[in-house]
C-alpha cells in the first residue's frame, strides 16, 4: 500500500527519548515525501479528534531532542480499550486521511494498536453504513499499516534489549544512589531505595551492579525462605565487619516474598530496624526516575528507531501485520510473552521467567550475588590457587575502576590470588605489583579513574625482559589488560615476543577501556558511553548559551581519529555537521557548510552547531574553521570554538559502562581461570558485538586493525553518518 498521510502517537508512561524518536518520524517521514501529523494525547486524544490531531512541520520538532517527556503528550486511555472508543478512534483518523500509524509506548500500547489494526476492517464496514458517501475517503478494503516503537523505562518488553527510556531511568537512579551512597557512608547508615519497574527487576538488578549496592530484592528472585530478613540483617552485619561503610539496600518495586507478598518498603524498614537495631532510611525514587533530559544513548536509540520506523512503513513490511521496531520476533509473540511473564510471576514459576528475561540478566543476577557479598567464599582445602595479574594501560577510561573490582572479587570469591600490578606496563617494568583483596577495591564501583593508574607506555627493549622478570618473581599465571590502543598494542607486543621471552606465554586477555572507542573486536568500548553523555550535556549547555545571539559554535571532542564521538555525539545533539577523520575535511565541504550557515542565519536561525573530532584535519583545524567561518558570515552570526578537552576523560562512568565494565570483568575472569586450568596460553580481547560477548585471538589482531590510524578497520556506527545527515539539516527545499 502506498503510505501517505502517517500519524504519530505517544502513550502509556512517558519515557525519555520519545521526543528523539518524534522528531526522527517526522523529519524522516517529511523527507521521504509523507505527512506526518502528530496525534496529541495518546489513544485519548485519537479517540477525542478535533485540534488532537494536526500536521507536524519540520520546524516543529527542532530543539526538542534534549526534552525529557514527550512534546505531543501521553496519557493512558480507558475508552480505547472498548469497541465503541476504538470506533471513534478509527471515525477520527478516517476523517484525517491518515492511512498509517506509529505508535510510541510500552506492552499495553503496542497490544492496543494491533488490536486496532486488526478491527480495522470492521471499523471500516461500520462507518461506510454511517456515511456511504464519506467512506470514499477509506473504503472497506483499504488497510491500516501500524509500526511500533518500545518506549517504556521498565524495559520489561520481551524481544528487545533495551527500550527506549530505560537507560535514562537508570541514570536518574545511579545519580540518586551514589548521592545516597555518600551520606551512607558519613554516618555508617543502611538505606533502602526503592525504584520503579512494575514487573520487571531490570532496574533494580542493574542499579546494584552499577552502585556496588549490598543487596537487591526483585520479582524474578524472591527470598527462598521465611528467615530472608534475618539472612539480609546478618549479611549487612557482616559487610560492617568487613569494613563498608554503607549499605544500601535495592528495592524493586514489584519484589514480593516467596509466598507472594509483595515486600514493601514499609515491610522491609521494619524488618530492617528490628534486626539491625537502629534506625534505617527509605529513599523512593517516584517519578524522579522518569524525567529529565534523556541519555546520550536514548537520544540516539530514539533516533535510530524513529528512522527505522518510517523504512518500515515504506517497506510494505507492516501491510499484513503490526511491525515493532527492534524486536526479533512477532509483536504478538512479544506481547504474549511479556504477558505470560506477568502470569508466571503470580504463579511462582520463576525458572521459567529468568529464562525469557535472558541470558544477560540471569548472567546479572549470579554475578550481583558474588559481588555483593560481604567476604569471599573460603577457600577450598587443597585447591589449586591460581595467580592472576589486574592493570591498566593508556588514557584513563571512566568504568576503569569498576573492571578491576568486578575481577578482583570475582577471581578471590573463586579462592584464587590477585597482583594489582601500578601505572601499566611502565609499573609493571619496575615491578610496582602489589597484592589485592576482596576491601582492596570497596567503593570501586562507580568511581572515575583509574586507582590502579595507568601508562601509555607500550613496552620494547629492556622493559619486555624486566616485565617477564616481573612475571616469574610473582609467579603470575594469567593477566588482565584493562585499556585502550596502547593496552592492545602492548599485549600484542608481549604476544609476539613469547619465542624470546617464555614467561609472556600466560593466558591474557585485554578489555576495551577507552573514551575513544578505537579499539577492535567489540562495538563499545567502557568509557566511550560516560565520554558520550559528558559531550552531550556540555553541548546541551552551550547551546542554550547561545539562544540570544546568532552564533555559531564549533564543538572539538576527543577521539584521536576515530569520529565515534564526534559522529554520536552530533546525533545526539542534533548538530548540524560533524567532521570526521575517516572523511577528512576538503574546503568544498567547508565551504558548502559554509553555504548552509549563512542561508540558514538569513532565514532567522539562531544558532549553528558542527561539532569535529580533534584529528578530523590538521590543517582546517578549529581554530581555522571558526576563523573562516566568522569571516564570511559577516554581521549575520559570530562564531565561537569550544574545545571540551579533558572533560572527556573524567567523572563518574555512566551505568552502562559500570554494567558492560562488569559483565566483561567476569567473562574474562572465566576465560583466564579456565585457560590457566587446562594449561592454555591464549591471548586474547574481549568485546560484545551485536549483543553478544566474544573473544578474538591476538592472533587476528593486526589484520583487524588500521594502524596507521589507530582504530579498527570495521567501524559500525559510520552508517549512521546518513541518519544525522538527513536529520539535523534545515528544512529540504519544498519541505515545510
Ligand atoms: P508503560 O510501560 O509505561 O506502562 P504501556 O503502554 O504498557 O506503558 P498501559 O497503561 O498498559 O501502558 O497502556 C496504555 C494504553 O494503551 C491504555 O491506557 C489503553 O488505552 C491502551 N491499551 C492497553 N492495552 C490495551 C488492549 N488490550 N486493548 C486496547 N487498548 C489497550
Amino acid at each position: 500500500m502506498a503510505v501517505k498521510r502517517v500519524g504519530v502517537l505517544t502513550s502509556g508512561g512517558d519515557a525519555s527519548g520519545m521526543n528523539a524518536a518524534v522528531r526522527a518520524i517526522v523529519r524522516t517521514g517529511l523527507d521521504r515525501g509523507l505527512e506526518v501529523w502528530g496525534i496529541y494525547e495518546g489513544y485519548r486524544g485519537l479517540i477525542e479528534g478535533g485540534d488532537r490531531i494536526r500536521p507536524l512541520s519540520w520546524n516543529s520538532v527542532g530543539g526538542i531532542i534534549h526534552r525529557g517527556g514527550t512534546i505531543i503528550g501521553s496519557a493512558r486511555s480507558e475508552p480505547f480499550r472498548t469497541m465503541e472508543g476504538r470506533l471513534k478512534a478509527a471515525r477520527n483518523l478516517v476523517a484525517a486521511g491518515i492511512d498509517s500509524l506509529i505508535v510510541i509506548g510500552g506492552d499495553g500500547s503496542l497490544t492496543g494498536a494491533e488490536v486496532f489494526r486488526r478491527e480495522w476492517p470492521e471499523h471500516l464496514a461500520a462507518l461506510s453504513r454511517e456515511h456511504p458517501v464519506a467512506a470514499d475517503a477509506a473504503p472497506p478494503g483499504s488497510p491500516l499499516t501500524v509500526v511500533g516503537l518500545v518506549g517504556s523505562i521498565d524495559n520489561d518488553f520481551i524481544g528487545t534489549d533495551m527500550t527506549i527510556g530505560a537507560d535514562t531511568a537508570l541514570h536518574r537512579i545511579t545519580e540518586a544512589i551514589d548521592a545516597i551512597c555518600s551520606t551512607a557512608s558519613s554516618h555508617r547508615r543502611t538505606f533502602i531505595v526503592e525504584v520503579m519497574g512494575r514487573h520487571c527487576g531490570y532496574l533494580a538488578l542493574m542499579a546494584a551492579i552499577a552502585t556496588g549496592g549490598d543487596a537487591v530484592l526483585i520479582p524474578e528472585c524472591p527470598p527462598t525462605s521465611d528467615d530472608w530478613s534475618q539472612q539480609l540483617v546478618a549479611d549487612i552485619k557482616a559487610g560492617r565487619e568487613a569494613g563498608r561503610r554503607d549499605a544500601v539496600v535495592v528495592l524493586a518495586e514489584g519484589a514480593t516474598d516467596h509466598h507472594g507478598e509483595t515486600i514493601t518498603s514499609a515491610r522491609l524498614l521494619s524488618l530492617l530496624e528490628k534486626g539491625l537495631g537502629e534506625a534505617v532510611r527509605v529513599t523512593v525514587l517516584g517519578h524522579v526516575q522518569r524525567g529529565g533530559s534523556p541519555s546520550a544513548f536514548d537520544r540516539n536509540l530514539g533516533t535510530r528507531m524513529g528512522q527505522a520506523a518510517i523504512d518500515t512503513l515504506l517497506g510494505g513490511h507492516a501491510d499484513n501485520e503490526s511491525q515493532v521496531v527492534g524486536i526479533r520476533i512477532p509483536l504478538t509473540e512479544c506481547v504474549a510473552q511479556t504477558r505470560d511473564i506477568n502470569q508466571m510471576l503470580a504463579a511462582r514459576q520463576f525458572d521459567r521467567v529468568l529464562e525469557l528475561r535472558g541470558r544477560s540478566f540471569n548472567d546479572s543476577v549470579e554475578t550481583l550475588n558474588t559481588l555483593l557479598r560481604a567476604l569471599p567464599h573460603p577457600v577450598q582445602e587443597h585447591q589449586r590457587r591460581m595467580r592472576v595479574g589486574v592493570m591498566h594501560a593508556g588514557a584513563p577510561a571512566p568504568g576503569m575502576n569498576t573492571a578491576v573490582r568486578a575481577a578482583v572479587r570475582l577471581t578471590l570469591d573463586q579462592g584464587h590470588r590477585v597482583f594489582g600490578i601500578r601505572r601499566g606496563f611502565a609499573g609493571f617494568a619496575t615491578a610496582e605489583i602489589r597484592e589485592m583483596n576482596w576491601m582492596s577495591v570497596n567503593g570501586w564501583a562507580g568511581m572515575g579513574g583509574a586507582e590502579l593508574g595507568t601508562s601509555r607506555d607500550v613496552p620494547a627493549g629492556s622493559d619486555l625482559y624486566a616485565i617477564a622478570r616481573a612475571i616469574e618473581t610473582h609467579g603470575l599465571e594469567a593477566l588482565l589488560v584493562v585499556g585502550g590502543w596502547e593496552a592492545y598494542e602492548s599485549v600484542n607486543r608481549l604476544f609476539d615476543e613469547r619465542r624470546n621471552f617464555p614467561a609472556f606465554t600466560i593466558p591474557i586477555v585485554c578489555l576495551p577501556a577507552t573514551i575513544d572507542n578505537n579499539v577492535p573486536g567489540t562495538e563499545l568500548s567502557i568509557g566511550a558511553d560516560t565520554a558520550l553523555n559528558s559531550i552531550v550535556c556540555a553541548v546541551d549547555k552551550i547551546k542554550q548559551s547561545a539562544v540570544a545571539e546568532r552564533r555559531c559554535f564549533v564543538v572539538e571532542v576527543m577521539g584521536k581519529r576515530c569520529g565515534y564521538l564526534a559522529l554520536m555525539g552530533g546525533l545526539a545533539t542534533g548538530a548540524e555537521r560533524v567532521y570526521l577523520h575517516e572523511e577528512g575535511v576538503t574546503l568544498q565541504t567547508l565551504e558548502t557548510d559554509l553555504r548552509m550557515l549563512v542561508n540558514g542565519f538569513k532565514q532567522g536561525k539562531r544558532l549553528g552547531l558542527m561539532i569535529r573530532n580533534e584529528d578530523a584535519n590538521t590543517i582546517y583545524d578549529t581554530t581555522f574553521m571558526c576563523k573562516l567561518f566568522e569571516e564570511e558570515g559577516g554581521h549575520l552570526f559570530d562564531v565561537r570554538p569550544s574545545i571540551l578537552g579533558h572533560l572527556q576523560q573524567g567523572g563518574d562512568p555512566s551505568p552502562f559502562d559500570r554494567i558492560q565494565a562488569t559483565r566483561l570483568a567476569r567473562l574474562s575472569v572465566e576465560f583466564l581461570i579456565d585457560e590457566v586450568g587446562r594449561s592454555g596460553h591464549a591471548a586474547a580481547f574481549i568485546g560484545s558485538i551485536e549483543g553478544k560477548v566474544e573473544f578474538h585471538s591476538f592472533e587476528d589482531y593486526t589484520r583487524m586493525i588500521d594502524a596507521p590510524n589507530r582504530r579498527p578497520k570495521n567501524q559500525w556506527w559510520l552508517e549512521l553518518r546518513s541518519v544525522n545527515d538527513a536529520l539535523a539539516q534545515p528544512a529540504p527545499r519544498g519541505v515545510a
